[in-house]
């Protein structure tokens, strides 16, 4: 069944956009195909949902980004400080390490997968075609030069 992923409505016949297949849409399907609860539902987004969604995705690619410049962040002030206090000891390395971590990954319980937006319409080009030349009649053509007798 195609289902819209945002309004969970059947889309089957309607116009509809696939959703693109990545390494955490391809995670869950096994997980859930291990466990035996998954749907085999094709992805989509419907025409409405489509802005919605586009402003989901976009947030959430902004705070998969600020997740990872602060998760990044955080692991090097904390190893840092641990560097600094001159006794550093392995469970505060990993335990930093983790935190860092969890901050990073903080975002993917927002995730929105990205559509596959069909290309841009070609613009239909502004000038008309180029007009096939007129046959020349004989008045048009250059006139043979006359060889002037010297
Ligand atoms: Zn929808």
């Amino acid at each position: 069944m195609k289902v819209c992923i945002s309004c969970e409505a059947d889309v089957s016949g309607r116009k509809a956009y696939p959703i693109k297949e990545d390494r955490i849409i391809g995670a869950v399907r096994t997980i859930k195909k291990s466990l035996g609860i998954a749907k085999m539902n094709e992805l989509y987004v419907c025409e409405n949902c489509l802005d919605k969604h586009k402003a989901r995705r976009q947030s959430f690619e902004k705070s998969m980004l600020f997740g990872s410049v602060l998760g990044g962040l955080i692991v090097i002030v904390l190893l840092g400080l641990i560097v600094l206090s001159g006794k550093p000891d392995p469970w505060s390395i990993v335990s930093s390490l983790v935190i860092g971590g969890f901050v990073m990954a903080l975002p993917l319980f927002r995730y929105t997968p990205a559509v596959q937006l069909p290309p841009p319409e070609p613009m239909p080009p502004s000038e008309p075609g180029p007009i096939s030349p007129i046959p020349g009649g004989p008045g048009i053509k250059a006139a043979p030069r006359v060889r002037r007798k010297r």
